[in-house]
């Protein structure tokens, strides 16, 4: 085996801790995660975790490091391991990959990727898109991948599909296995990806409402559910005859950002329909900070994994929850 046998042994364990110590106490003086005491002391160090300072808080006479309440809390893995993965992660790598190249278990990359595009999620949340705004949609194959046939969280009933999921003629809609994907690009920049079981007026008019602020410009193409839509200064181009852009009117970045997001998810070698949202809303993370290069996002994520209210929700995949918008909009039918 060659010494250098995997990545994260590049990286210097005192230079991780250092810098998750300032970035998770750049904004605000060392204090006890757990009762909020500024009344600390040193503590010593770990000798199982090289680099880690241990502090004692005197309000709940306990001790604390950097990572206590955090994501990478009770983490077996060094830090190394888990900035690495967190900068493959935005280097849009499969779990797979991440697994490989860090040297951890498959179950682990995939946990760790989950939690870490939780934590981006929560980026994302508010972002609502204003001024000229385009639209386009997209139907995307996603089938049952990673549902196991007896046993996994949700039973089949059928065979599992094979990994090359042949496509229905027509629309396509949740129950067949081919989701819509509903992109907003905002000339300014911003972008908002949405995942729905189909693509019926009032699905499109909820995630409008969802995606676009009231009284926004939006151009689309010629599809009669954007005509539909209310509450917008709507304008279209027709497609079918052959007009693709009409001075300002064209949605041509809605479909550039499709030709961006269409390689991405093919790294994955197909997606469950159920992991879409979580896919499609990291892909957007990843869009609307496109001007960071990977590092930076990295650090964005990392930032948002050392803070415990966040990487509580994330570990409970509370985020991606709130992306998932095929009960949201359902309920809304309903
Ligand atoms: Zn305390």
């Amino acid at each position: 085996m060659p010494i250098l046998s995997h990545l994260h042994q590049l990286f210097n364990a005192d230079t991780c801790h250092a810098y998750i110590h300032t970035l998770r106490w750049k904004d605000r003086p060392l204090q006890c995660p757990r009762c909020h005491s500024h009344d600390i002391d040193p503590w010593g160090n770990y000798h199982y975790r090289p680099g880690c300072k241990r502090h004692w808080c005197n309000g709940c006479k306990r001790t604390f490091n950097d990572l206590t309440n955090t994501m990478m809390h009770q983490s077996k893995r060094s830090l190394p391991h888990w900035i690495l993965a967190t900068f493959l992660l935005c280097l849009s790598c499969s779990s797979r990959r991440i697994a490989r190249e860090v040297g951890v278990h498959l179950r682990t990359g995939y946990r760790w990727c989950w939690w870490l595009r939780n934590a981006a999620l929560s980026y994302e949340m508010p972002r609502q898109l204003a001024g000229t705004v385009e639209a386009d949609e997209l139907y995307h194959t996603a089938g049952n991948k990673g549902q196991a046939q007896g046993g996994g969280q949700k039973s089949l009933g059928r065979r599992a599909r094979g990994r090359r999921k042949k496509r229905e003629p027509g629309r396509g809609h949740f129950d067949k296995d081919r989701p819509a994907i509903s992109a907003w690009v905002s000339r300014q920049g911003q972008v908002v990806i949405q995942a729905t079981k189909d693509f019926t007026v009032k699905t499109v008019q909820k995630a409008a409402d969802l995606a676009v602020q009231a009284g926004s410009k939006l151009y689309t193409d010629s599809a009669s559910s954007y005509r539909a839509l209310m509450g917008y200064a709507h304008d279209f181009v027709n497609h079918t005859k052959k007009e693709y852009a009409r001075g300002e009117v064209h949605e041509n970045r809605a479909e550039c950002l499709f030709s961006l997001l269409k390689p991405y998810l093919r790294v994955f070698r197909g997606v469950s329909k159920f992991n879409l949202p979580g896919y499609v809303g990291f892909f957007q993370f990843l869009r609307n900070f496109r001007q960071q290069n990977a590092f930076e996002q990295a650090e964005l994520i990392l930032q948002a994994a050392l803070d415990p209210a966040i990487a509580n929700r994330a570990k409970k995949w509370e985020f991606v929850k709130c992306f998932d918008h095929f009960d949201l909009l359902q309920t809304a039918i309903n």
